[in-house]
């Protein structure tokens, strides 16, 4: 059979990378990271089996998360995550020379990262390349019409960054984005373990502290419970704790205030017929940090407008990239089926 031309849409997140495939779905959701071999600088491992490294390597062992902080940390490593990734995909039979391939962007990227990024795709021979800003692939994914002329707000957020828009007639109006997200919450819960237990807690462990009792609801009747361990700061020998959901609550209130805060910047900077259509239709939440239980109702609380969820956050991006693929996203208007 010959090999065909598809159209490959990449989610390269600050945590999780994904693929889209028209007509095969997602065929790729890995954490963004490489690992190289110090010595010789190969690549050793990527996605799934280079984060299962994380926290237990040794000095010959160098891992990278190349999309941290929501821009490109090195390019190297991002070109290396893009080649396994297409690698990934070329177990599918595709003619890469007659491929479409569509890599959705943090919108804290240069213009400069942005190019280099595209020449990556091209020497892997990927001719046919474009960008898209991820949180207008996000808002389709999410089943926005971003193409009526009725503006809707989307926030995104993701591992290192949450990134905040307002899409109208088909692009961007207003737009920010900052550092408070999913890693942050993850840092202040060990730096809050550290202070107050005396334990030092590596980053799995915080993440998985924050996914089983974090919490933005402020009545938690049951007050769950995790027990984990880590290393004794003073006597350096292992040990556990039992955290409380109520013991971490104000982590969490406390970086949404700073994400709820840059929304009203977001907000504030709308021209006022789009503050009506968004006071009418209100926020979808995108990305990881949409799962925090009690999200929904803190923020429709903390900002007085409607709240909703995206059906499935992690895989938005990805899934709306299958819209944009079509007319290489040149159009303003929605594309016919
Ligand atoms: P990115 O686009 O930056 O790669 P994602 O949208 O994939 O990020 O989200 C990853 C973030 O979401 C991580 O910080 C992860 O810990 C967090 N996350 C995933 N699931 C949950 C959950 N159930 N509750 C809270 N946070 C979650
Ligand atoms: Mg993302």
């Amino acid at each position: 059979m010959a090999k065909k031309g598809l159209k490959i849409g990449v989610d390269l997140g600050t945590m999780n990378t994904l693929v889209y495939i028209d007509g095969h779905g997602v065929i790729f959701n890995e954490p963004s990271m490489v690992a190289f071999d110090r010595n010789t600088n190969k690549l050793i491992a990527a996605g799934s089996e280079a984060s299962q490294m994380a926290g237990k390597t040794h000095r010959h062992i160098r891992l990278v998360k190349p999309m941290e902080g929501g821009v490109v940390s090195e390019l190297d490593a991002t070109g290396s995550l893009l080649k396994y990734v297409l690698g990934r995909v070329n177990t599918i039979d595709v003619d890469f020379k007659r491929s479409t391939l569509l890599i959705c962007y943090p919108t804290a990227i240069s213009k400069i990262e942005m190019n280099a990024m595209i020449d990556l795709a091209k020497r892997m021979g990927v001719y046919d390349v474009f960008m898209e800003k991820e949180i207008k692939a996000g808002a389709l994914g999410a089943g926005i019409d971003i193409f009526s002329p009725d503006a809707a707000m989307v926030v995104d957020i993701g591992g290192g960054t949450t990134d905040i828009g307002i899409l109208s007639l088909g692009d961007i109006v207003v737009s920010d984005s900052i550092r408070t997200a999913g890693n942050y919450l993850d840092s202040e819960i060990e730096k809050f373990v550290k202070q107050k237990y005396q334990l030092l807690i590596g980053s799995q462990t915080s993440e998985k502290i924050k996914i089983e009792i974090g919490t933005l609801k402020k009545d938690i009747p049951s007050d769950k419970e995790i027990t984990v361990g880590g290393r004794d700061l003073k006597t350096g020998l292992p040990r556990k704790i039992t955290l409380k959901q109520s013991d971490i609550t104000h982590i969490f209130e406390e970086a949404f205030e700073r994400i709820e805060n840059i929304i009203r910047k977001v907000l504030m900077a709308a021209p006022p017929e789009i503050s009506s259509d968004i006071y009418k239709k209100g926020i979808v939440i995108n990305g990881g940090g949409a799962l925090i239980d009690g999200i929904k109702e803190h923020m429709e609380h903390s900002l007085k407008l409607k709240v909703s969820i995206a059906e499935n956050p992690l895989t938005s991006i990805v899934v709306g990239s299958k819209l944009l693929l079509r007319n290489r996203g040149n159009y303003l208007v929605k594309p016919i089926d």
